[in-house]
């Protein structure tokens, strides 16, 4: 980072992040101890009920502990466990919170937005929680499902089919199950649908993203020798040809085209490996919003991210509004949010073989789309 200039962050807060956990877990209430700007922050993103103190000035600089124990008193009589989130200010202030409310009913999670960003949020929720592996649970959980993601409702639906296909029973979906399926504890085995949004629950046997769902099952297969993988890698390879023929049509017309990624790391992997294996294009930027990704660069401050895709002029970009916004010259679709270039009401998979075909039509039509506006202009 420049030293003395202020970045422009282009993903959500740790404190987001946690809340995007715990509210992906029905029958625990989330209560947000700060503003309502913090409040108002992750409601707007995760569309779900959340509870807040809305702090005013005259509590932070008095306390705020005789107002988390009055909305904590409200919230109980709802017979629901909470879970009290932390935000900047109390927790830059110090303040000892822990007479507001019992250990028993009640989960302290300490992810104020300022220790770091969505992912580092969603780990301490995950380790607040105390998840256990029980080996008597059958099946196998569902990982990397947040309210967070662009697709979350889609993968899911798609990860739950596939493992009905194979006759293996879903265990727990994280973070998108009940507080009760919850407490019963995860099974011994874990699938992901998009690994930048690990949970640490359970041996990771793969991704079901589609480049590598074959070697998922495989693994599948082995833990699970009454799964029938057969129809699944059948499904498999009849979608890859119809992903040949689909974009060898489009390649019969024309170039391939020049490919600027911004997203996760697990799906900016994901949309260069579609876009070589079925278009031969080339992917000169590809840039992650996690900063713990291990094999691309991790960038979140906007005027360096739309410097990068300046520079290598685009055809499409796969990313956010943010970076559709910074270079708008380049065809555009959403695989990480904010995404305001459609309204998205269906649950839209990338995950899985219905993900796979989803994200090359939805690229071929936006290629198409963006060529036929230019020749009428
Ligand atoms: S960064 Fe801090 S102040 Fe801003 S929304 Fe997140 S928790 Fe609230």
């Amino acid at each position: 980072m420049d030293e003395g200039l202020c970045v422009n962050p282009v993903w959500p807060c740790a404190m987001t992040g946690a809340c995007s956990v715990l509210a992906g877990f029905s029958g625990l209430n989330v209560l947000i101890h700060g503003s309502s700007g913090c409040y108002y922050y992750p409601r707007s993103l995760l569309k779900v009920p959340l509870f807040s103190t809305y702090l005013l000035e005259s509590e932070i600089v008095f306390g705020t502990v005789e107002r988390l124990k009055e909305v904590v008193n409200t919230l109980s009589t709802s017979k629901r466990p909470i879970a009290v989130l932390n935000t900047c200010i109390p927790a830059l202030t110090g303040e000892d919170l822990s007479g507001a409310f019992s250990e028993e009913e009640t989960i302290f999670v300490d992810a104020p937005g300022f220790i770091g960003s969505v992912e580092d949020g969603a780990k301490i929720a995950f380790e607040r929680l105390g998840i256990e592996t029980d080996a008597s649970r059958e099946g196998v959980n569902i990982d990397g499902v947040s309210l967070l993601d662009l697709f979350w409702r889609g993968n899911l639906h798609e990860a739950k089919r596939i493992l009905t296909e194979m006759g293996i029973p879903t265990a727990l979906c994280l973070a998108k199950d009940s507080y009760e399926n919850l407490r019963k504890g995860a099974a011994l085995h874990t699938v992901s649908v998009n690994p930048s949004y690990p949970s640490g629950v359970g041996t990771m046997l793969g991704s079901f993203l589609f480049p590598d769902l074959k070697d998922t099952c495989a693994k599948l297969a082995d833990i699970f020798p009454n799964a029938d993988i057969d129809p699944l890698l059948e499904e498999w390879n009849l979608a890859d040809e119809q992903l040949f023929y689909s974009s060898d049509k489009y390649l019969r017309k024309y170039e391939p085209p020049v490919v600027a990624v911004c997203a996760q790391e697990s799906y900016a992997l994901f949309a260069k490996s579609m876009m070589e294996r079925y278009f031969g294009a080339d992917v000169p930027v590809m840039l992650a919003r996690n900063h713990d990704a291990v094999s691309i660069p991790s960038e979140t401050d906007l005027t360096k991210i739309a410097g990068h895709i300046a520079g290598c002029r685009p055809d499409l970009i796969l990313g956010s509004t943010f970076e559709a916004n910074g270079y708008p010259n380049a065809a555009f679709l959403g695989i990480t949010p904010p995404d305001r270039s459609r309204v998205s009401i269906a649950a839209r998979p990338i995950a899985g073989i219905e993900g796979g075909i989803m994200f090359l039509e939805n690229v071929l039509n936006t290629l198409i789309d963006a060529t036929s506006s230019k020749q009428k202009k």
